[in-house]
C-alpha cells in the first residue's frame, strides 16, 4: 500500500500560515468534493485561523458541487456525530491538542468514522497530483447555516442515561477555551449536575492553559475542584473528543486508569469485546475479564479502533465498547468515534452508581508499572526484527510493531505514527520486573537503559 503523505493517525496539521493555509484547504475541499458528492457538513473548533480555513475548504466543496452546511464552532464527535444523521461527508477544521498556532482538517465519512487509509491515500492523490473539475455556475453547490445542530449531539449524549443521574454531584468543567465551551456544560447540567467552570469561554488564544489538557495545564482546575467541593474535575482537549479527569483532591488521573474506571462501568452493563490499541494497559484486559468481557487488540489509532468495533459487530460479535488510552472513549450504542463529552456523562454515571469518592474508586483498581521512552535515531524496522528474532521463542504480538506478552507483562516497540522515533512501554505488576524487562529490550537493540 502507498503511503499516506500529508495525512497522519489523526488527519492533517500543521503550522497555520506556514504549512497549513488556505490554499492547502482549498485543495482538501476541491478533492474531497469531487470524491464525494451531495451534502458535506464543516465545523471547527475555536483556532483564530478557523474561519480562513474553513472558507477555504467550503470554497473547494462548493465549486465541485457539493452542498455545504456550516455547522460553525463545535466538538469533533458532535460534528461526527450530526454526519452520521445527516451528511454525505464532514470537514472538521481542528489541530486538537496541539499548540494554538497550529491547525488541520479531520475528513469525516457518512457513517461518522474518520476516513481510513486507504481513501485517504485517494484523496490525497488528488491533493497533490491531480487537476480537479469543477462544475458549471448552474451546478455550484449552496451554503447553508446550522451553529444550532450542535444541540442534537448534546441531547444524543443526554439521552444515554437516566433523567436526574447526576442530581446531587457537583463538578468543575474545563473545556480550555475550546469546542467543548458550548456542549459539557450543558451536557451535566442536563444529567442534574451541579456545574462550575473554568476557561469556558470560546477563545482560539487559549489564554486559561493550552489545548493539550496536561497536569501542569490543569493546576487551576485542581484548585478549583477542592475550593469547591466538588467530586470531580474534568478536562478537554481542544475539539473535545478526549476527556480527562481529576480526583475530588484535584489530583490528576492517569490515563490508563480512567480507560479502567469506564471498563468497570460499562462492561457491567454490556458483555462483549473491548477493543483497544496494543498499548494500553493490562489493567482494562483484568477489569474486562472480571466482568465477563474479553479483549481485542488493534494498531495504535482510534480509527483503527473504531473499524475493529464495526468489524465485530458486522460478523455478529457483540461490542462491549472501545477506546484509547487517552480519554478517547468509543461507545457504539452513541456513535463509533472518540467522544469527550460522551466520557465526561459516563463519569457521571460511574459517581452516581458508587459511594465512594473518585480517589477511592482510582485506589481500588489493579496496579501495574509503566516505563515509557522515545528512542530516536535508529532505523525502525530492522530493530524490530532484531527484536523478533532475540525473543523468538516467547509470546509475540505483531499488530503494530512488536508486542511481547509474558504471563504477568508486556512490552511494545513500535515507530511512532506522528514523530520519527520509535516508542517503548513496559507494564510489569512492580516497578522491578518492569525494569529488567525494559532493561533486556535495550540491550537487545544495542542500547543503553536511561532508566
Ligand atoms: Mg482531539
Amino acid at each position: 500500500m502507498t503511503e499516506k503523505r500529508l495525512f497522519g493517525t489523526n488527519g492533517v496539521r500543521g503550522i497555520a500560515g506556514a504549512d497549513m493555509t488556505p490554499a492547502l484547504t482549498l485543495s482538501i475541499g476541491l478533492a474531497l468534493g469531487s470524491m464525494r458528492t451531495g451534502h458535506i457538513a464543516v465545523g471547527r473548533d475555536t483556532r483564530t485561523s478557523g474561519p480562513a480555513l474553513a472558507s477555504a475548504v467550503k470554497a473547494g466543496l462548493l465549486a465541485t458541487g457539493c452542498d455545504v452546511t456550516d455547522c460553525g464552532i463545535l466538538p469533533t464527535p458532535a460534528l461526527q456525530y450530526l454526519v452520521k444523521e445527516h451528511f454525505d461527508a464532514g470537514a472538521m477544521i481542528t489541530a486538537s491538542h496541539n499548540p494554538p498556532e497550529y491547525n488541520g482538517v479531520k475528513v469525516i465519512e457518512p457513517d461518522g468514522t474518520e476516513m481510513g487509509d486507504e481513501e485517504t491515500i485517494r484523496l490525497e492523490a488528488k491533493i497533490l497530483d491531480e487537476k480537479v473539475p469543477l462544475v458549471t455556475w448552474n451546478a455550484t453547490g449552496r451554503e447553508y447555516q446550522a451553529t444550532h445542530l450542535v444541540r442534537e449531539y448534546t441531547d444524543a449524549v443526554v439521552e444515554q442515561f437516566p433523567a436526574g443521574i447526576g442530581d446531587g454531584i457537583t463538578v468543575v468543567v474545563d473545556p480550555g477555551c475550546g469546542a467543548a465551551c458550548a456542549t459539557t456544560p450543558e451536557i451535566l447540567t442536563r444529567l442534574g449536575c451541579r456545574v462550575v467552570t473554568i476557561n469556558s469561554q470560546m477563545d482560539g488564544t487559549f489564554p486559561g492553559r493550552l489545548p493539550e489538557p496536561s497536569p501542569e495545564g490543569l493546576r487551576p482546575l485542581g484548585e478549583l475542584v477542592r475550593s469547591t467541593g466538588a467530586a470531580l474535575g474534568i478536562a478537554h482537549d481542544g475539539d473535545a473528543d478526549r476527556a480527562v479527569f481529576l480526583d475530588e483532591n484535584g489530583t490528576f488521573i492517569e490515563e490508563n486508569q480512567e480507560f479502567g474506571l469506564i471498563a468497570g462501568q460499562v462492561c457491567r452493563a454490556r458483555k462483549g469485546t473491548v477493543v483497544m490499541p496494543v498499548s494500553t494497559s493490562r489493567l482494562v484486559e483484568t477489569i474486562a475479564h472480571q466482568n465477563g468481557c474479553d479483549v481485542r487488540y488493534t494498531p495504535v489509532g482510534s480509527i483503527y479502533v473504531a473499524r475493529a468495533m464495526r468489524a465485530l459487530e458486522a460478523e455478529g460479535t457483540p461490542v462491549a465498547f472501545g477506546g484509547e488510552g487517552n480519554g478517547g472513549l468509543i461507545y457504539p450504542d452513541h456513535q463509533y468515534c472518540r467522544d469527550g463529552g460522551m466520557t465526561a456523562a459516563m463519569m457521571i454515571a460511574i459517581l452516581a452508581r458508587e459511594h465512594g469518592t473518585v480517589s477511592d474508586l482510582v485506589a481500588a483498581l489493579p496496579m501495574f508499572h509503566l516505563i515509557k521512552e522515545k528512542i530516536r535515531g535508529t532505523d525502525p524496522s530492522a530493530m524490530i526484527t532484531t527484536l523478533s528474532a532475540a525473543f523468538a521463542g516467547e509470546s509475540i504480538d505483531r499488530t503494530d510493531g512488536i508486542r511481547i506478552n509474558r504471563e504477568e507483562s508486556w512490552a511494545l516497540i513500535r515507530p511512532s505514527g506522528t514523530e520519527p522515533l520509535v516508542r517503548v512501554i513496559v507494564e510489569s505488576p512492580d516497578k522491578k520486573t518492569a525494569h529488567a524487562f525494559f532493561d533486556e529490550i535495550m540491550k537487545n537493540i544495542g542500547q543503553s537503559s536511561k532508566k
